[in-house]
């Protein structure tokens, strides 16, 4: 039985009808810039994370730059990320012009590792970017710690793990903005591209809002250079659909992981992505395995037909577009090993039980 890595129709054949009326509401009333489902998301998904403002923006990638953007991030500063993430995390530190630096991960987490940022501060330092991979977000009080004694912004790069909670508080509201992402294999797809930033902090959402629409307040006065990026009013009416099934999508994942982490404990050659103490919700955008053997057990799953992927084969520091930067190939021995050994296998919500215990067949059976 071949089972896909994700499946997004079956999402929407679940929720059709729904779908099909806010969409044709759109087309309908025309208002496709800003238009009202935009303010509404808007307002759901502050509610959902839990901070005073929420903006949507195009996509994630564009929620960073925005965000970085208002943080006061440009050329000459220096902005301290995980070295082991989507491409996106540090692609906008370089396009504003500032200087990406690179953090080795907690090898247990996969996200950044506190207690390795503080010597990679310098007096150009001006903002730290937590990513919250796979569904789990980073150690937050001591990176929290860490900015406060050097005045420092921080911007949760939380495009895994919108609802995901440390500790009780949700991703997005802990650092001074949080940056979100509607890409369709994210938990909360959309139908294209979209994003979101949050903020409990006025001064910040205002001045995203601006900068969103190309720097102009009033419209055609320009203090400052912005961006084209906004959210399409029907990506809003989309992901107001999907918004309250959201939560109960994120137990199923989590139902999903349950049984692969029972069914994989001691399993010789494949180690669990763990859930640290600290993390009160794991939302599970992905479940990465790692393994020594990860080349061969790919070849062994395409084969076999269960869809699985690496995310990500390459950490920043041996990415050729960053070689200026002049990190040594053996710097990030964590990242490299991750990079070398993780794989990811299906656990979306709509995955049979059936479907599921053909992937742990497939994969105990290779390891055997
Ligand atoms: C998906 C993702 C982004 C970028 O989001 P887009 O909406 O694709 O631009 C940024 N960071 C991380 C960690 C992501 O997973």
């Amino acid at each position: 039985m071949a089972v896909p890595l994700l499946d997004l129709t079956r999402q929407y054949a679940y929720l059709k009808p729904e779908m099909d009326k806010a969409v044709l509401a759109v087309l309908t009333h025309g208002k496709f810039i800003l238009g009202p489902e935009v303010t509404r998301f808007e307002n759901e998904a502050a509610t959902y994370c839990r901070t005073k403002y929420a903006l949507g923006v195009a996509s994630g990638t564009d929620a960073l730059m925005v965000a970085l953007h208002a943080c006061g991030v440009g050329p000459g500063d220096e902005v301290i990320t995980t070295n082991f993430s989507f491409f996106a995390s540090a692609g906008v530190i370089s396009r504003l012009g500032a200087t990406p630096v690179f953090v080795d991960i907690d090898p247990l987490s996969y996200n950044i590792d506190p207690s390795a940022i503080e010597t990679a501060i310098t007096p150009k330092t001006k903002a730290i970017m937590p990513v919250h991979l796979f569904g789990q977000m980073a150690d937050m009080d001591p990176i929290m710690a860490i900015a406060r004694k050097h005045n420092l912004k921080v911007v949760e790069d939380a495009a895994q793990s919108i609802g995901s909670e440390y500790r009780g508080r949700p991703a997005g509201s802990i650092g001074n903005i949080g940056c979100f992402s509607f890409f369709p294999s994210k938990n909360l797809g959309a139908g294209g591209d979209g994003g979101l930033i949050t903020t409990d902090d006025e001064h910040l959402y205002n001045l995203c809002k601006i900068l969103r629409e190309h720097g102009q307040q009033p419209q055609y006065y320009h203090r400052i250079v912005g961006y084209n990026s906004r959210l399409d009013t029907i990506q809003a009416a989309i992901l107001s659909v999907k918004l309250p099934y959201l939560r109960q999508w994120s137990e199923k994942r989590i139902e999903h992981a349950d049984r692969y982490d029972r069914e994989f404990a001691g399993v010789k050659g494949l180690t669990t992505p763990k859930r640290m103490p600290y993390t009160t919700f794991h939302i599970y955008n992905q479940y990465t395995l790692a393994s020594p053997k990860r080349d061969a057990m790919m070849a062994g799953l395409r084969k076999a037909g269960i869809g699985c992927a690496i995310y990500y084969p390459v950490p920043f520091h041996k990415q050729e577009c960053f070689a200026y930067l002049g990190y040594k190939p053996d710097q990030f021995p964590h990242s490299t090993k991750a990079g070398n050994e993780v794989f990811s296998i299906p656990v979306y919500p709509e995955m049979t039980e059936a479907e599921q215990t053909e992937v742990i067949t497939t994969v105990k059976a290779l390891l055997a």
